[in-house]
């Protein structure tokens, strides 16, 4: 198990940075390896905010036509009867 240069705290091999420490305190390895694995988080961040404002338009997409769906249903019952 590694412990954090900041804090000496015991620390996770996995872990980029320290639990205990405020962000970007506390690197855990070498500098390179810290930003390879920072780089993949980055990454893997924006996939997963990329994926989550597709979603997020989804369902706007689906409550504006659900809404609309419901306004022309409603409308139109007076209509029909
Ligand atoms: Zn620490």
């Amino acid at each position: 198990m590694p412990f954090c240069r900041e804090c000496g705290n015991e620390v996770h091999a996995d872990w980029v940075t320290c639990p205990h420490c405020p962000a970007e305190k506390g690197e855990i390895g070498s500098g390179k390896m810290v930003q390879q694995l920072e780089h993949q988080v980055d990454e893997k961040q924006n996939e997963r905010m990329t994926e989550l404002i597709f979603w997020v338009k989804v369902g706007i997409v689906s409550i504006t036509f659900s809404l609309l769906l419901i306004a022309m249903m409603v409308r139109r019952i007076p209509f029909a009867l």
